[in-house]
Order: structure tokens, then C-alpha cells, then sequence
């Protein structure tokens, strides 16, 4: 299955995808994470990106277009993949088209988390994650509290409050949103015109996290869930 996620920064896309990842055993490509990794390495993408990563500014489309390149004609990706973060506008849309076109492949769902700003705004400034970037395990200061305070639950490292999710760029990241990828919104409607399969699927992501995931694998038939 190829799938794609919608939906602002802090609507809930990095912890659903992961889940759904592992239930439909698909390889989960979230791009804040693929870039925060090539900054951490250093790599000649990686120092490009930085900058406009500090100032909450989307990375210019020629570094994703060309990460999500090679990503999508690994072997890795050859049964499906889950997309997270990509694309974020109407030129990475359009590029990804072409790409999967190149490899006679559609998108088979795109699912959009629908959630209100002041939720978002809420989640994102209170988001801690966990700094092994092998277990990268979001909580939350109310809605998902470490059993100790600032240690992951997972496996044991030090939580960290993303420096994009401090309040100061919370506002440019969510209206950067609203600016640029919310247009994929009409993009994606109509699945004919935009070359995935099916129309977008919407789906309320203020619930809890164990309602939104039932919802989610109502929309997704991937053959483990079925
Ligand atoms: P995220 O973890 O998805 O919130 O992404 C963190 C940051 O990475 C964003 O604020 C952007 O600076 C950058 N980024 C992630 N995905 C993209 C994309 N598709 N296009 C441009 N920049 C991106």
C-alpha cells in the first residue's frame, strides 16, 4: 500500500504513521525526521536544510524531492510506504506525481488529521520526543506524561523539546502550513486529478490516540489489518 498523510504540524501524523507503520508493515518516511537526521550527519543536505529548519521555513522542494527520489526507488520501498511531511506544498505534489508515475505506482490513500489550531498550538508547545533517534518516542507535558519526568518510557534517554516547537516558531511553522500545504487539500480531493487512487480520506484527529488509530484502520486496508 502507498499512503500518505495530511495534516498540520501537531496534528498527531509522526505517532499514527508509526503505529500504522508497524501494523501494515510498511517503511514510514517522515521527512522532519529524514532532515533532522542529515543535519544531525552533517550531510551536504542536511547543512542546507538548517537554516530554514532554525526559522521554521519549509527546506527548499530540490532537497526533499531528491531525498524522497532516492527513498522511493529503494528496494525498501518496493511493497508501499507511508509518506509524513511530503509534500508540503503544490510543486512537491506535483514532483511526487511525476516520480510515481516514473514508477507506475499511485498513491493509495491520503488520509488528512483534521485538528483545530488552539489544539494544535497546545500540542506542539507541550511536545517532548525522546533523543535516541533509533526510539524517537513523542509524549506530551499533559496529554502524554513520561511515567518520570523528562525520561522516555520506551527505553530510558533524556526527553527533548524540539527547538522548532518552542513557542516563538510554533506560529511561522503553523501558518507556513496553512500558506503552503493546505492547498494539497484540494490537490488531493479529487484523487483522479492529483493521480492517487482514491479521494482523500478525513479523519478527526482531536480524539485519542487509540480512537483516531481505530479510524484509521477502518480507512486503510492494508492486508495485516484486514
Ligand atoms: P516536521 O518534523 O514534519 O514538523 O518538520 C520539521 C521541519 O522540517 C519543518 O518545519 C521544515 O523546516 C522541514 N520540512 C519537513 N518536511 C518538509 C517538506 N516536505 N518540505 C520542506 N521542508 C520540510
Amino acid at each position: 500500500m502507498r499512503i500518505l498523510f495530511l495534516g498540520a504540524p501537531g496534528a498527531g501524523k509522526g505517532t499514527q504513521c508509526k503505529r500504522l507503520a508497524k501494523q501494515c508493515q510498511l517503511p514510514h518516511l517522515a521527512s522532519g525526521d529524514l532532515l533532522r537526521e542529515a543535519v544531525q550527519q552533517g550531510t551536504v543536505a542536511g547543512i542546507r536544510a538548517k537554516q530554514f529548519m532554525d526559522e521554521g521555513k519549509l527546506v527548499p522542494d530540490e532537497v526533499l524531492i531528491n531525498m524522497f527520489r532516492d527513498k522511493l526507488t529503494s528496494p525498501a520501498c518496493g511493497k508501499g510506504f507511508i509518506l509524513d511531511g511530503f509534500p508540503r506544498n503544490l510543486a512537491q505534489a506535483q514532483a511526487l506525481n511525476v516520480l510515481l508515475a516514473e514508477l507506475n505506482q499511485k498513491l493509495d490513500v491520503v488520509i488528512n488529521l483534521e485538528v483545530d489550531e488552539k489544539l494544535l498550538l497546545e500540542r506542539l508547545t507541550g511536545r517532548r520526543i525522546c533523543s535516541n533517534k533509533a526510539c524517537n518516542q513523542p509524549f506530551h507535558l499533559s496529554f502524554r506524561k513520561p511515567k518520570q519526568e523528562n525520561v522516555c518510557d520506551v527505553c530510558g534517554s533524556a526527553l527533548m523539546h524540539r527547538s522548532d516547537d518552542k513557542a516563538e516558531l510554533v506560529g511561522p511553522r503553523l501558518k507556513t502550513y496553512h500558506d503552503e500545504t493546505e492547498p494539497l487539500l484540494t490537490f488531493y480531493a479529487d484523487g483522479g486529478k492529483s493521480g492517487a487512487n482514491g479521494p482523500l480520506k478525513n479523519i478527526d484527529g482531536s480524539s485519542s490516540e487509540e480512537e483516531i488509530f481505530a479510524q484509521l484502520l477502518q480507512a486503510v486496508p492494508c492486508s495485516s489489518n484486514k
